[in-house]
C-alpha cells in the first residue's frame, strides 16, 4: 500500500470518541490480551453506501491506530439476495477508499461447517430444538411487546429426535419452511430477540460461495457472533439497531464450550487467554436530502428513478466515485461526522463541503463553456492564433501552466451576455467591456439575431494593450470564461444536483418519495465546449471549470470522440439560504 493510503488508515489526528476511549481502556486493562481486532461485515446484497463508509473508516482506522487489524467478512447467510457482483464491487470500494483488510477475504459461509457443529452442541446441551411451526404460526406464538410469547409445541422434543431432525434438515429431506432450528431461551423474555430465536432455516437455494452444498442456512444473529469468535474479533462494532440483539450475541457465545470456540479460531493455540468478542453499538449515519438504506436504493433502481447502483446521484460509493468524489473527501467527512450513540441527521452540505475543500486544493483549473454563444473579434485576422499561457491553479504554481489558444472566434456562455442587463450585471452588454479570463479586455460592438429575435452571435473588438495589463483610464470589473471556437472540443456535460428537494424523503409524512424528487437532479448538456488542454493533456480527469464548478470525466460513458463530464459539485452551496 502507498504511504498516503497508509496514512488514511491511521490518521494520528483522529478525534476521540466513546469507542476509541473504550478501546484505550480495554488495552490499559489488558482485557483482550492487548489485541485489537475489528471487522467490517457487509452483506453482499447491494452496493456500499456512504453509511457503510462510516463503518469502514471506523473499523479500519481503529485497528490501525492500535496496531491491530481489521478483517473483511462477507455476511453471506441469505443467498437469495446476494451475488458475486456485489462481493466484487464491495472489495473494490474498500480498496478505493484507501483501506486494506487483514489476510484473506472471509465469508461467514467459510464457517458453515463449524456453525452446524456448534448448533449440534446447543442441541446436545438442550439449548436448541427443531420446530415445526410455520413462519406465520411462529409469528403468532412470539407474542408482542406487551404480551409474552407461547412455547412451541416442539420445545420439549427429545434430544435424540432433535439431532436426527436437524441432520435430516441438512441433507435436504424437508421442504423450505417446514422446520427451523431454534434456540431454547425464554418465550416470556421482555426482549423479543430472546424468545427462542431461529438459528437455522431451510432454503433450497444455490449460494454464491458454497453452491448447492447447503440447503439450511444459519441466521444473521446466530452466525455473526460465532464468526466474530472464530476470527478473534475483540471489538465487534455495529449500528444501534443491534443493541437489542446483544443479549442474544452474548447468550450464544456463552453457551458454547469455550474450548470448542478456541479450537476453531484463527489464533487457535497461539494465545494464552482466549476472550470472547464484545459487541458495541454506535449510531448509523443519516444524511438529509437522500435515502441511504440499500432497500431504498434498490427500489429506486428497480423503478427507474435512477439508472443503476453507480448512478452519480446515488449515495453509493460507486455513484459518488463516478460523480467525482475523492476517497480523501469521504474519509474526511466520515471523520468529521464523528461517532456517537445518539441518532442525528447530518446535513448534506457537510459532505459537499468536504469534496469542495479537497477539490479546491487539487483540481486543475480549465475553461468550459456550457451554453456556447459565438463572439467574433473583428480586430484580429481570420487565421490569428495566440497561445496564451495560463496557470493551472491560482495558488499552486507547482501545478504548472497550460497553453490556451486565442482565436478570432471564441465562445462565451450565453448567460454572460444580456441585452437588458439587471442592475449590478457585471458581464457583457452591448457597448460594454469585460475581460476574457487570462486574455484581453473585449468590448461588444454588435449583436446579431435570427429572424425570431434570438441572439445568435456577438461581434466585439479587443483592446490589444490589455493582455496581463489593466486597461488605461477605465476600470473593467467583469471577468468571463471563454474558449476558442475553432480549437475547443465539443463535450457532453451532466449537471448533477441533489436527488430530492426535501430534507427527509423517507419520512412517514411523505406517502411516496417520488413526489419529492428534484426535477433538476440531472441536466444533460450536449453542446458544451472545453479548451483543448482538458482533453489533450490527459494529465487529470477532474477539473474546476472556472465559474461553473468541479467536474470529472465520466469513465463509463466517455468515448474518444465525445467525452462526458459529470459535475461533482457547484462552486458554492446554492441550497443553504
Ligand atoms: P442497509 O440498511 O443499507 O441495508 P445494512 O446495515 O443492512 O445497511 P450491511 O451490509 O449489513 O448493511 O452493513 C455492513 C456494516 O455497515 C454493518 O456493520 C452496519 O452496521 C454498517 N452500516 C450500515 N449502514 C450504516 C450507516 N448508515 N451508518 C453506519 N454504519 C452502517
Ligand atoms: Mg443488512
Amino acid at each position: 500500500m502507498a504511504d498516503s493510503e497508509k496514512d488514511s488508515q491511521s490518521s494520528s489526528t483522529a478525534p476521540s470518541n466513546f469507542i476509541r476511549n473504550k478501546i484505550a481502556e480495554d488495552l490499559a486493562s489488558n482485557k483482550h490480551g492487548g489485541l485489537v481486532q475489528t471487522r467490517f461485515p457487509p452483506e453482499p446484497n447491494g452496493y456500499l453506501h456512504i453509511g457503510h463508509a462510516k463503518s469502514i473508516c471506523l473499523n479500519f482506522s481503529i485497528a490501525a491506530q492500535n496496531n491491530g487489524s481489521c478483517n473483511l467478512r462477507f455476511d453471506d447467510t441469505n443467498p437469495a439476495k446476494e451475488s458475486q457482483e456485489f462481493v466484487d464491487e464491495i472489495k473494490n470500494n474498500i480498496k478505493w477508499l484507501g483501506f486494506d483488510w487483514s489476510g484473506k477475504v472471509r465469508y461467514s459461509s467459510n464457517y458453515f461447517e463449524h456453525l452446524y457443529n456448534f448448533a449440534m452442541q446447543l442441541i446436545e446441551n438442550n439449548l436448541a430444538y427443531v420446530c415445526s411451526l410455520s413462519p406465520d404460526q411462529a409469528r403468532e406464538y412470539r407474542g408482542s411487546l406487551t404480551e409474552p410469547g407461547t412455547n412451541s409445541p416442539d420445545r420439549d422434543r427429545s434430544q435424540a429426535e432433535n439431532i436426527e431432525l436437524f441432520r435430516r434438515m441438512r441433507v435436504g429431506e424437508f421442504k423450505d419452511g417446514s422446520f427451523s432450528l431454534r434456540a431454547k431461551i425464554d418465550m416470556a423474555s421482555r426482549n423479543i430477540n430472546m424468545r427462542d430465536p431461529v438459528l437455522y432455516r431451510i432454503r433450497h437455494i444455490n449460494h454464491h460461495q458454497t453452491g448447492d452444498k447447503w440447503c439450511i442456512y444459519p441466521t444473521y444473529d446466530y452466525t455473526h457472533c460465532i464468526s466474530d469468535a472464530i476470527e478473534n474479533v475483540t471489538h465487534s462494532l455495529c449500528t444501534l439497531e443491534f443493541e437489542d440483539h446483544r443479549p442474544l450475541y452474548d447468550w450464544i457465545l456463552q453457551n458454547l464450550a469455550i474450548e470448542s470456540l478456541e479450537k476453531v479460531s484463527d489464533l487457535a493455540g497461539s494465545i494464552d487467554n482466549y476472550v470472547l468478542p464484545e459487541q458495541t453499538e454506535f449510531a448509523k449515519l443519516k444524511l438529509n436530502y437522500t435515502m441511504i438504506g440499500k432497500r431504498n436504493l434498490k427500489e429506486m433502481i428497480d423503478t427507474g428513478v435512477v439508472k443503476a447502483w453507480d448512478d452519480p446521484r446515488m449515495p453509493t460509493l460507486a455513484g459518488m466515485r463516478r460523480r467525482g468524489f475523492t476517497a480523501a473527501s469521504i474519509r474526511n467527512f466520515c471523520e468529521s461526522v464523528g461517532v456517537s450513540r445518539s441518532e442525528s441527521v447530518v446535513d448534506m452540505g457537510m459532505l459537499e463541503h468536504s469534496i469542495r475543500e479537497d477539490l479546491d486544493k487539487t483540481a486543475p483549473r480549465a475553461m468550459c463553456v456550457l451554453n456556447p454563444l459565438k463572439l467574433t473579434i473583428e480586430n484580429v485576422d481570420a487565421d490569428f492564433v495566440e497561445k496564451l499561457s495560463l496557470q493551472n491553479h491560482p495558488k499552486q504554481e507547482s501545478m504548472g501552466r497550460r497553453e490556451v489558444p486565442f482565436t478570432r472566434e471564441v465562445f462565451i456562455d450565453r448567460q454572460d451576455f444580456e441585452e437588458k442587463p439587471p442592475a449590478g450585471f457585471k458581464r457583457l452588454v452591448l457597448n460594454g467591456e469585460v475581460r476574457l479570463r487570462g486574455s484581453y479586455v473585449i468590448k461588444c460592438i454588435e449583436v446579431i439575431k435570427d429572424s425570431a429575435g434570438e441572439v445568435i452571435e456577438l461581434v466585439g473588438s479587443i483592446d490589444k494593450d490589455t493582455l496581463g495589463k489593466r486597461p488605461k483610464g477605465r476600470k473593467v470589473k467583469g471577468v468571463i470564461h471563454w474558449v476558442s471556437a475553432s480549437a475547443s472540443i465539443p463535450v457532453t456535460v451532466r449537471l448533477y444536483d441533489r436527488l430530492f428537494n426535501v430534507e427527509n424523503p423517507d419520512s412517514k409524512d411523505i406517502d411516496d418519495y417520488r413526489q419529492c424528487l428534484n426535477p433538476n437532479s440531472l441536466l444533460t448538456l450536449e453542446n458544451c465546449r472545453v479548451e483543448p488542454s482538458v482533453i489533450e493533456n490527459g494529465s487529470s480527469s477532474f477539473f474546476q471549470f472556472e465559474r461553473e464548478g468541479y467536474f470529472c470525466v465520466d469513465e463509463k460513458d466517455s468515448r474518444n470522440n465525445k467525452m462526458v463530464f459529470n459535475r461533482t459539485i457547484t462552486l458554492r452551496d446554492s441550497w443553504s439560504s
